[in-house]
């Protein structure tokens, strides 16, 4: 493997983009030849295009492309799959042939530039360098506002994410095949990434608008992305139905035994304890679903088949 000019991919993931292609296209490729010139990747790097089931013209804009230069390198997806699948597919195909791959969205909204920061630090070690936002400025607030709430729900939630990193990355060959050793179904790629281990860095950049087209996440699909990247990293939503349960069920029996001795002092009205035991009930019901939490928490986290763990290098 050579890291010092190493084959980069960069995988771009395209759904129905016909508007912002053909100028990412031309921007990506200075950007590879430069880099190519300067002889920080290898000349049979590629722009790898993923079209992920577009409607538009997305895909007849990269064979035109790939016509046009062999730099371009295309691949469609029979049908839309989402941005994750889409990335998916264009590192099983990257990791038979790149040394290093570098995950960017059509519409170059992460910098483009950082690429040249990303490849310093995996000359100098690092098998992922993150692209981490500095400023969203130039997102909407409401962009910014629900970007921010669903990082810090993923963290609240357990999930091992990096703080403003989207799926501008640096992986390496080695990173790239230890990824591939996760193979469920529900994959969430930026949850995944950080338990990988390996060397990492991070580099950062303000994040710029988007310059054509529309963005493909609506506030819906947003809080569905974060729903499945909880469930799918996380079994702190069953565990939270055990503490709750937990701590319901100590403050209604402190509730039961204050309120008995009341209605015997002050008369306290007999409702008080009747309502005390009810929530008495509901806690005990809780903390037998807790249970079945845990083993199903258990039994969710073997079904994954994830590995045990990766090994980095062997001295032998
Ligand atoms: N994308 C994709 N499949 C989808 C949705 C999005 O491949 O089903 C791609 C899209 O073409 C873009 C990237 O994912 O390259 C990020 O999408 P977008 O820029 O709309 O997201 P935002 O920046 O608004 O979060
Ligand atoms: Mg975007």
């Amino acid at each position: 493997m050579t890291k010092k000019t190493p084959i980069l991919y960069l995988i771009v993931p395209c759904y129905n983009e016909e508007q912002v292609l053909p100028d990412s296209a031309e921007r990506l490729k200075d950007k590879m030849q430069t880099l190519i010139a300067n002889k920080k990747i290898a000349d049979n790097s590629r722009i790898l295009f993923v079209d992920d089931g577009s409607e538009d013209k997305t895909y007849q804009i990269i064979t035109d492309l790939h016509n046009s230069n062999p730099l371009f390198a295309g691949v469609k997806l029979s049908h839309n799959r989402g941005q994750q699948n889409a990335q998916m597919a264009g590192l099983s195909i990257a990791r038979e042939v790149a040394d290093a791959t570098i995950t960017i969205d059509a519409d170059l909204q992460d910098d483009i530039n950082a690429i040249d920061k990303m490849l310093d630090e995996y000359v100098n070690g690092a098998e992922i360098v993150y692209g981490v936002r500095s400023t969203r400025k130039k997102d909407t607030i409401f962009k910014r506002m629900t970007a921010h709430a669903f990082y810090k729900l993923m963290i609240k939630m357990g999930v091992d994410i990096v703080y403003d990193h989207s799926e501008f990355r640096l992986m390496s060959k080695t990173a790239v095949d230890a990824l591939f050793e996760y193979q469920e179904r529900n994959l969430f790629i930026r949850g995944v990434v950080p338990q990988l281990g390996f060397k990492t860095a991070k580099v950062t950049y303000p994040r710029a608008e988007r310059k054509a087209g529309k963005t493909k996440y609506s506030a819906s699909k947003l809080l569905s992305i974060a729903l499945n990247g909880i469930a799918s990293c996380s079994t702190k939503p069953l565990s939270m139905i055990w503490w709750t349960g937990f701590w319901l069920n100590l403050l209604s029996l402190a509730g039961l035994i204050t309120t008995i001795i009341l209605m015997f002092t002050i008369k306290l009205h007999f409702i008080w304890p009747i309502l005390c035991t009810i929530a008495w009930s509901a806690s005990l019901i809780l903390l037998a679903l807790g249970i079945i939490g845990f083993y199903l928490g258990k039994t969710y986290v073997e079904t994954k088949h994830r590995p045990h763990y990766i090994i980095e290098e062997v001295l032998n």
